[in-house]
């Protein structure tokens, strides 16, 4: 039992591991390799972890730079990102933002509290590269590469083609953040979801960053209708607070970000990123 991480498998050969802020990662064995996509916060050794998970080597491969995603980055020395997020991965790599993130909201009563020893700290990482169209060979499982910009410049998400489910990070889900210094506009992100979409008919679910349930894959269709009401001003423009942060939404939500009208996929955006120049 570790203090720092939970897990359990959601395939035969698929773990899914959750930080202490809720943040997910997903750990995928082939017969010869292993492949982490995302490495959490950084708050206690995740390589650790996942050496007790698998004997196989591991390379680490990022679908963002975000604080609670690219955390063993500093652990492993070395992962695939695509080249627009690195500069957001050493920004994100600060101890304070990193240990801030699990601490966010305070912790119940009984709960585990970590130190801020316990965050790894940051280091120069090797960077390689991954492109749209990438691929990753375990040994009889193959990992495909696809590139969305939106939520960050340089968002990458993961297909297992064979398992029909694609490792979506934070690119599209119930609260999809846009408008974020390091966020493309909305008609970029449309571009990217209509690139996404191409490859919807071999994909069943997605499994994100945050929340332990997988998501219908056509909560990218419904994020396409957002996306062309956001364009055509004809949204409900929800203004709400996030993360201290002002953000309209394309939909109304209660405070579990389920929508009113009962579809899975909101934006958040901001004016000043809806268009692109
Ligand atoms: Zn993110």
């Amino acid at each position: 039992m570790s203090k720092f991480f939970t897990s359990r498998k959601i395939f035969d050969n698929v773990t899914q591991i959750g930080g202490l802020g809720g943040e997910l990662c997903y750990l995928i064995e082939g017969s010869e390799k292993a492949l982490l996509i995302d490495g959490l916060t950084g708050v206690g050794s995740l390589k650790a972890f996942v050496r007790e998970c698998t004997d196989l080597p591991v390379t680490l491969v990022l679908t963002h730079g975000h604080v609670d995603h690219a955390g063993a980055s500093f652990e492993y020395g070395e992962c695939y990102v695509n080249p627009a997020d690195v500069a957001l991965l050493y920004e994100h790599g600060d101890v304070d933002k990193r240990y801030g993130f699990v601490m966010g909201g305070g912790k119940p009563e009984g709960a585990f509290v970590p130190k801020k020893e316990d965050v790894v700290p940051p280091c120069a990482v090797k960077t390689l590269p991954v492109q749209d169209g990438d691929v990753f060979d375990l040994g009889g499982v193959q990992i495909e590469a696809i590139a969305v910009p939106g939520h960050t410049v340089g968002t990458m998400v993961y297909l297992d083609r064979a398992r029909r489910v694609l490792y979506s990070g934070d690119a599209c889900n119930a609260n999809t953040l846009l408008g974020l210094p390091c966020s493309t506009t909305v008609e970029t992100y449309a571009k990217s979801l209509d690139h996404l979409a191409t490859y919807l008919k071999d994909i069943d679910k997605f499994y994100g960053g945050h929340g332990l349930q997988a998501v219908p894959a056509y909560i990218v269709d419904e994020a396409m209708i957002l996306c062309e009401e956001i364009l055509s001003d004809d949204d409900d423009r929800f203004e709400t607070e996030f993360l201290g942060r002002k953000f309209l939404y394309a939909r109304k939500f209660d405070g579990m970000f389920h929508r009113e009208d009962g579809g899975i996929a909101n934006i958040a955006y901001v004016m000043e990123k809806v268009y692109n120049k």
